[in-house]
């Protein structure tokens, strides 16, 4: 562990779930071949303010991640504890996939680079799972991309490391990528849940465009159902006991998938349908789902899509000399938000009240 001193802060380049990242260079070399230039990402996670120092065990959660080293998962370097605070330091990368999508293939992206990246975070899922390590909020924004096509996942495990502690956040948590156990309220989940979240950033990347938009847990719900089918326990034993489940969700009959994501391919639609299965445990594993025909073109090949083949804008990246906004961390970050993300049954209950009421308005 080193200290706060050996980084200069850049800019601000992030605002999550548990506080802000920053731009920031290291100003001390790791090794002989680390030069000048060193570009990390600083994630600044305000713990408790009741709390005397940093908890051992969110110290040895991160410690353990700091072991998870792997070429798809985003490396942590550092770890600086500072009381009430918590510094992670990690390789910086130039996008996340979400700006990616957002401002760098107006025309939709090639196939072939959809192909790398859904290999690149199906290894460093299966990396993480078969270190019992789970990520539980993948989405596109924690995963991140370089000039060169290197696909790397941010926040892993994090969610368990910090899991007593509040969320602050200007961001709203996005629902779009939660597995449905986790909607209906099951407390013990598996690494299906993340195999669930990459089927969902597949299809979006696909096609453009977020799958299951949901704006809140019920909604979520009945996007996922609307689509694959009201579950029942004949496709999901054992869905009827989930603390959520209501007998009178509405009762939509299974479709193709294939006619929601057009744009696919028939091995794409083949893996997808596999990477969303209802029953958690019949979820196709990344270790399996790498070896989907789908993946054929690209096997045993170490296959990287440099960002600037596809003509793309060279100066939509952070240029490694921009000029510093902030030299030092700052210590001004106040919690903005505190959302609950747990959805209690009444107001679960009362949300399918509305909607009846809506709907029996509108038939008038
Ligand atoms: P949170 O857990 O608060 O969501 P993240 O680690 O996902 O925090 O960081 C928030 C945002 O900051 C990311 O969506 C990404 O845009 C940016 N970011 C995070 N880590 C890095 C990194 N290592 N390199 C470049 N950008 C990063
Ligand atoms: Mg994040």
């Amino acid at each position: 562990m080193s200290n706060l001193s050996n980084y200069k802060v850049l800019s601000k380049i992030g605002e999550g779930t548990y506080g802000v990242v920053y731009k920031a260079e290291s100003l001390t070399s790791e090794g002989p071949d680390e030069i000048a230039h060193d570009l990390v990402a600083m994630k600044k996670i305000r713990l408790s303010d009741h709390q005397e120092g940093v908890p051992v065990t969110t110290l040895r959660e991160v410690a353990l991640l700091k072991q998870l080293c792997h070429p798809n998962i985003v490396r942590l370097r550092d770890i600086i504890p500072s009381s009430p605070k918590l510094y992670l330091v990690f390789d910086f990368m130039d996008l996340d996939l979400k700006q990616c999508m957002d401002s760098r293939f107006c025309d939709g992206m090639p196939d072939e680079y959809i192909k790398s990246c859904m290999e690149q975070i199906l290894r460093g899922v299966d990396f993480c799972h078969s270190n019992d390590v789970l990520h539980r909020d993948l989405k596109p924004q924690n995963v991140l991309i370089d000039r060169e096509g290197r696909v790397k996942l941010a926040d892993f495990g994090l969610a368990r490391a910090f899991h007593s502690n509040k969320i602050y956040t200007h961001e709203v948590v996005t629902l779009w990528y939660r597995a449905p156990e986790l909607l209906l309220g099951q407390e013990k989940y598996t690494a299906a849940v993340d195999i669930w979240s990459v089927g969902c950033i597949f299809a979006e990347l696909a096609c453009r465009k977020p799958l299951f938009p949901g704006d809140s847990e019920i909604d979520e719900l009945f996007k996922i159902f609307k689509c694959l089918g009201t579950p029942d326990e004949a496709v999901w034993p054992g869905v009827g006991s989930l603390p959520w489940y209501q007998d009178q969700f509405p009762r939509w009959s299974t479709k193709e998938i294939g006619a929601e994501v057009a744009m696919m391919s028939e091995e794409a639609v083949g893996l997808l349908q596999r990477l969303l299965v209802y029953e958690p445990c019949q979820r196709l594993k990344a270790e399996d789902a790498l070896e989907s025909p789908y993946f054929d073109a690209v096997r045993g090949k170490d296959v990287l899509l440099s960002l600037d083949d596809y003509k793309l804008a060279a100066d939509n990246f952070s240029p490694a000399s921009e000029p510093p906004t902030q030299s030092t961390v700052s210590d001004d970050i106040q919690p903005v938000h505190v959302r609950s993300t747990t959805l209690q049954p009444e107001q679960l209950q009362l949300d399918i009240e509305n909607r009846q009421t809506k709907k029996r308005k509108v038939s008038k």
